[in-house]
């Protein structure tokens, strides 16, 4: 208080206040505002390992109305039948979409058009016609636990192509270094529009280990101009997220990619949005609402709502 005193009223007295007032005028040092995303239940999760996981359509627009009071912004969505099966199913992707859009209007939904759930060419582009803000956009062929997570090249440009030709914004999931530049030429031959947006998923068994120095790789190697998020799989979920937050990266957390708080106690989504909120306060980073997410990602005002339209 007394530096701050001195520095209104008086000239410094000490190099001591003038370092003091130097720091206090760096705005350019201040980080963007931290963008939470949500990754609410996935394809794999059941709630036999985690109760709190949501399902249905009731299940998970409450869960987005609570994260979203926590602090997030941003919500990665799939869709699951009555037996809790992935489904690509337009009923159910519309009847979730109307429920979120009823329970929390200003949040920004992603679908998703992961694999597990269908491989038909069409039925995985479905959630991106649909006109949601976002849409998952995984651009290369790695393993996962059990199975090959398949995109060939021919269908990578296919679902470029929708997400030019709807201007639904994709995030791009990015498991492996090639995938960025799959990206990075499809927006040099014009099919994707700039600045991208990247999500590094690090720690999948069968695809790149979830270290810092990794996820460090990662966002040097991807344009100037892009924006980045991480999502951490099961243990490296919290201790990534920190990284991304000292970074300047954004974070993903949810039960999509892990059921557990760090102490080992199983997580809900909420749980797990309110501990990011609560180191980024400690580090002083603040939380982005979904319009200043918006803003951050480039994500035109008028196409909001272009999905109530749709469902
Ligand atoms: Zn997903």
């Amino acid at each position: 208080m007394n530096v701050m005193r001195r520095a209104h009223n008086k000239p410094f007295k000490n190099s001591i206040d003038c370092l003091v007032i130097s720091y206090k005028n760096e705005k350019e040092d201040i980080l963007e505002k931290l963008i939470i995303t949500t990754a609410l239940t996935g394809n794999v999760p059941t709630k036999k390992m985690n109760p709190s996981l949501p399902v249905t359509p009731d299940e998970i627009a409450r869960d987005v109305r609570r994260c979203a009071d926590a602090g997030s912004a941003l919500f990665h969505v799939h869709a699951r039948d009555a037996e809790e099966k992935p489904s690509l199913d337009a009923e159910i992707f519309k009847d979730i979409v109307r429920h979120i859009k009823k329970t929390a209007p200003e949040v920004i939904i992603q679908l998703s058009t992961g694999a597990r759930a269908g491989k038909d060419w069409e039925d995985r582009a479905f959630p991106v016609r649909l006109l949601p803000e976002m849409g998952s956009f995984t651009t290369g062929s790695n393993n996962l636990p059990g199975i090959i997570y398949e995109n060939s090249p021919q269908f990578i440009e296919f679902l470029a192509k929708v997400f030019g030709e709807t201007g639904v914004k994709p995030e791009i999931e990015v498991f492996e270094t090639g995938m960025i530049n799959n990206a990075v030429f499809l927006q040099k031959k014009g099919i994707l529009q700039g600045p991208l947006h990247f999500d590094f998923v690090l720690g999948a068994p069968g695809s790149m280990p979830g270290s810092v120095k990794n996820l460090l790789f990662l966002t040097e190697s991807i344009p100037a101009d892009a924006t980045w998020t991480v999502a951490g799989i099961g243990r490296h979920e919290i201790p990534l997220a920190t990284a991304a937050i000292l970074l300047g990266g954004h974070v993903r957390v949810g039960l999509e990619d892990n059921l557990t708080l760090p102490d080992g106690s199983p997580a809900s989504n909420v749980t797990l949005v309110e501990t990011i909120v609560r180191i980024a306060g400690e580090l002083g980073r603040e939380i982005a609402t979904p319009e200043e997410a918006r803003e951050i990602l480039g994500l035109p005002a008028e196409n909001k709502d272009r999905i109530l339209k749709m469902v």
